[in-house]
């Protein structure tokens, strides 16, 4: 116990979303925080993300939904367009930071990366890239944690916030499998249309695209392919290959794939879903982020959940006399909303593979509206 009072030192693994959120929400609260990213010091490249209402509130009470705002693009509505290029419907989604701000932001990921690192480095957090961790123990009421440079800590919490193949999920103990849902995402930098003031999402016979506003300049285009395995392709394969699969939608679909341009911007990912069904904690360590929960994209609120997991871990152990109890509070607090999350976002991936996407937009909209009620 005295080490948590006594020296209230944290060591986080990853530095994403949930990881630069965790840190600057402890350091506020008094923590001393060093986080390891085994990645280099330049931000992540490629496209970018939405920040749903859930998001931009918890990153509001890091004071940083307006540097979100400023930097992305606000918006509020989801336009749903049919197979035949029709729009059969129109989404309010709920403003969580006031009646006059926007419901969501899109947001390049290189630009939410370099304010939350920011914010981080300006709470007094250290960040060492190129380094992880290789081994934990739990020795009392510290863990120590042997470092890849050769160097060691003994720290009162370690987290773990290094994502879906998350390796400290392992060290701890804590296992879940990763699940494939038979679809790949493709994700492309284009110029933002005019008219694309909110999200667009249409409806296609072999999938579903998508525009999300980035900034006044930038949008990205988004493709979920179905039914299709696991699997790489050459880097100069992807646009032409991204323009094929735009071509059997109708519509505004068809001037967005004039935009795929051939450059290095196009990006194609399995949809991957992890859930931690048991713990998500041992001694004084922990997994947040999509280390313990990683939805599928549809929902586009798996960096939400992860700003959520940053300021309730360090809310939680605010309120607690040791670590174990706060980790204890901040688990059961989260576990059923984030299974919300995950399982929704996999029913829908479902339904969309099925083309019943009448059925995936009401579902989509009640799961935002839970989302909605505080963290
Ligand atoms: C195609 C796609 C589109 C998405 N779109 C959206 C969206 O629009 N809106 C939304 O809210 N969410 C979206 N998501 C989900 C969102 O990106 C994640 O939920 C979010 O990034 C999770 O944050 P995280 O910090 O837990 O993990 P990550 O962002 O993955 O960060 C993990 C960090 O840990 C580092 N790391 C990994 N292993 C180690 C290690 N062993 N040692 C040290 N460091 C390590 C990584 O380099 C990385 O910096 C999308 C996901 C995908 C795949």
């Amino acid at each position: 116990m005295d080490s948590y009072r006594g020296a209230r030192t944290a060591l986080i693994v990853g530095a994403g979303v949930a990881g630069l959120t965790a840190a600057a929400a402890l350091a506020r609260g008094g923590w001393q925080v060093e986080i390891v990213e085994i990645g280099p010091p330049e931000a992540p490249s490629g496209w970018g993300l939405c920040l749903t209402g859930p998001a931009l509130r918890a990153l509001g009470e890091l004071g940083l939904a307006d540097a979100c705002l400023a930097e992305g693009y606000g918006m509020s509505t989801i336009t749903h367009v049919d197979v035949n290029g029709e729009p059969v419907g129109e989404v309010q989604l709920p403003r969580l930071i006031g009646a006059r701000r926007p419901a969501m932001a899109g947001i390049a990921r290189p630009v939410l990366h370099r304010i939350l690192h920011a914010e981080a480095e300006r709470c007094g957090v250290v960040v060492r890239h190129g380094v992880t961790v290789a081994a934990v123990d739990q020795e009392g009421e510290l863990v120590c944690a042997r470092l890849s440079d050769g160097t060691g800590r003994r720290v009162a919490l370690l987290v773990g916030a290094d994502g879906i193949r998350s390796s400290v999920r392992g060290l701890l103990g804590l296992e879940t499998s990763l699940d494939f849902h038979g679809q790949m995402v493709w994700r492309a930098l284009v110029p933002r249309p005019l008219w694309a003031t909110g999200i667009h999402q249409f409806a296609g016979k072999a999938g579903t695209a998508g525009l999300i506003p980035l900034s006044r300049r930038q949008a990205y285009v988004f493709l979920t392919e179905n039914a299709v395995e696991q699997s790489v392709l050459p880097d100069t394969e992807l646009a032409p290959r991204l323009r094929q699969l735009l071509e059997s939608f109708p519509g505004r679909v068809e001037e967005i794939r004039s935009l795929v341009s051939e450059s290095d911007s196009v990006v194609r990912r399995p949809v991957l879903t992890a859930l931690l069904g048991g713990a998500w904690s041992r001694g004084n360590g922990v997994v947040i982020g999509d280390a313990a929960h990683a939805p599928a994209p549809q929902m586009a609120s798996g960096a939400a959940l992860a700003v959520e997991d940053g300021l309730v871990l360090a809310q939680e152990l605010g309120r607690h006399e040791s670590v174990g109890a706060g980790l204890q509070a901040f688990v059961s607090r989260r576990t059923q909303r984030c299974r919300t999350l995950v399982e929704t976002s996999v029913e829908i991936a479902v339904l969309e593979q099925a083309q019943r996407h009448h059925e995936a937009y009401p579902l989509a909209g009640s799961c935002h509206r839970l989302m909605a009620e505080a963290a």
